[in-house]
C-alpha cells in the first residue's frame, strides 16, 4: 500500500503540526520508543485503544496481555480491518509491519508467540495509541 491508499491522507507538514514529536517519529518515521518507557506497557485499565492520530479504535484492553516485553502487547486486533501488515526488512531482521488502516500510521510489529487460540502477539508502541474509558 502506497500513502495514497489511505483514507486519511494528511501531508507531512500537517502530520508534525498534529502530533507530538515523539508520536511523529513512531507513527509517521517507523521509530520504536524505548521498552518499559511508555504510557501504556502496564496499564491495566479498560476501554478502547485508539490511534493516537487519527482516532481509530485498534485494539481492545481485553485483548491486551502482559508480555513482559515493556511495549503493549496485544493478542489481537479490536477487528479485521482495524490494521493492515507488511513485511519490514529493515534491521538485519524480516518482521510484520502492523500500520493503521485508516492513516498509515505505524503501530508496531506482530510476531507469532503470542498466547492461545491464535497465538499472535501484537507488540504496539504507547505512543501510537490513545485509551479511551469506556462510555
Ligand atoms: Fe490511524
Amino acid at each position: 500500500m502506497s500513502e495514497a491508499d489511505y483514507e486519511d491522507t494528511r501531508s507531512e507538514q500537517q502530520w508534525q503540526a498534529d502530533l507530538t514529536p515523539e508520536q511523529f517519529r513512531i507513527l509517521r518515521k517507523r521509530g520504536t520508543e524505548r521498552a518499559f518507557t511508555g504510557q501504556y506497557w502496564d496499564e491495566h485499565a479498560s476501554g478502547s485503544y485508539v490511534c493516537a492520530g487519527c482516532g481509530q479504535p485498534l485494539f481492545a484492553s481485553d485483548a491486551k496481555f502482559n508480555s513482559g516485553t515493556g511495549w503493549p502487547s496485544f493478542s489481537q486486533p479490536s477487528n479485521n480491518d482495524a490494521v493492515a501488515e507488511h513485511t519490514d526488512s529493515s534491521h538485519g531482521m524480516v518482521r510484520t509491519e502492523v500500520v493503521c488502516s485508516r492513516c498509515g500510521g505505524h503501530l508496531g510489529h506482530v510476531f507469532d508467540d503470542g498466547p492461545p487460540p491464535a497465538g499472535k502477539r501484537y507488540c504496539i508502541n504507547s505512543a501510537s495509541l490513545k485509551l479511551v474509558a469506556p462510555k
